[in-house]
């Protein structure tokens, strides 16, 4: 690993300027699970020469139950997520979807904003500088995206432009089903963002000296219903090959509401209304769910090998979905 020199930073007012001063040649650090890695690896085009440490900002820990809207700390620790109380009885799809990413000792360690902010598992992106020479591409700045003709197993279905690596994080998934924004503090001030429109093809649309500070989940309708699915090939510890986040809404037996997501599949959350549309109106039962989840991701448009992601999503769907039947 190339040197780099660390610095504290105790208010993301502090860090955004701490940034700014460095002219985009420092990253930000929170739990450190992914940046190392990518640092060791020197995957970056250009590697920092400083990391600026989020997480002795305090005040960017912890769950807080505000009038109809529990805010996260972006600083809070997936594991914090997955036994806090206030998350697994109102947001039971964040507690699994946090549950279920990579291992306890990793989730002690990793938070909730560098999940969100995580860099791309793409595998050829990921290839080693020191096994046989850097692997250029779009997302590092130059040369062809390896996916279109090489191995696209892994790779987005839907949206994909330019770069066809899918988000990689299980928490945007739940956090998008159920309605969460983000605040996002930069030299300019804070912002609001829908959680799936962090995301580009490219990856996030932050800005270097930008930091996301909390996400607010508005208060589900007591009538309705959610979850998170995600289907990996190596069991527990993996990342998803498809996962599915859905919140319905039923009143006397008939859906009047429906958020459904999937991950991994697209360079962002992707909301599927085909399946939300099929679904609203209906009697929530197996016949209702079979046919919509023959419509999820009607729109997809595979690269070579990855079609079957569509298959996974529609068995996921259906799985989720029939949970949900009381
Ligand atoms: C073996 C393994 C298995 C994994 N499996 C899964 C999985 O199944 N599902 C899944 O979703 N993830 C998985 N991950 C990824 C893991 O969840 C992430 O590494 C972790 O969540 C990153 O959080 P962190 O706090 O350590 O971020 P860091 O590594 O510190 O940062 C990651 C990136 O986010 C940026 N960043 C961090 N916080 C902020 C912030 N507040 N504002 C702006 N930028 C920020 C950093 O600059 C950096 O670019 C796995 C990782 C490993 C190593
Ligand atoms: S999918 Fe994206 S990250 Fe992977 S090689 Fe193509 S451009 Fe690079």
């Amino acid at each position: 690993m190339k040197y780099f020199s660390h610095q504290n930073v105790t208010s993301a007012k502090e860090g955004v300027s701490c940034a700014k001063d460095c002219n985009g040649k420092a990253s930000f650090i929170a739990g450190g699970t992914d940046l190392l890695g990518i640092l060791k690896d020197n995957l970056l085009p250009t590697y920092p020469e400083k990391l600026i440490n989020l997480k002795t900002i305090e005040a960017l820990a912890g769950v807080e139950n505000l009038d109809g809207v529990v805010r996260i700390g972006a600083l809070t620790k997936l594991s914090a997520l997955e036994r806090d109380l206030e998350i697994t009885r109102n947001f039971p799809a964040l507690a699994s979807a946090a549950a279920s990413v990579a291992t306890p000792e990793i989730r002690n360690a990793a938070t909730l904003g560098g999940n969100l902010c995580q860099d791309t598992r793409c595998w050829y992106y990921r290839y080693p500088n020191h096994m046989g020479g850097r692997m250029d591409c779009p997302r590092k700045g130059s040369g062809p995206c390896h996916a279109v003709l090489g191995d696209n197993r892994y790779h987005s279905v839907v949206d994909g432009k330019r770069c066809f690596a899918p988000c990689p994080s299980d928490t945007a998934v739940a956090l998008a089903a159920l309605g969460a924004t983000v605040e996002v503090l930069g030299i300019e001030g804070a912002k609001n963002l829908p959680i799936e429109e962090i995301y580009s093809p490219m990856g996030t649309v932050l800005k270097a000296e930008e930091i996301l500070t909390h996400i607010d989940i508005p208060a589900p309708p007591p009538e309705s219903i959610q979850g998170f699915k995600k289907f990996t090939v190596r069991k527990p510890i993996d990342f998803a090959i498809v996962s599915i986040a859905a919140k319905v809404n039923i009143t006397n037996g008939i859906v009047d509401g429906a958020n459904i997501f999937f991950g991994a599949v697209a360079p962002q959350p992707y909301r599927d209304e085909a399946v939300e549309s099929a679904l609203i109106g209906e009697k929530f039962d197996t016949k209702s769910i079979a046919k919509a989840a023959g419509q999820a991701l009607v729109k997809a448009k595979p690269l070579s090998m990855n079609a079957y992601k569509i298959d996974i999503a529609r068995t996921l769907t259906v799985e989720l979905l029939e949970s949900f039947i009381i």
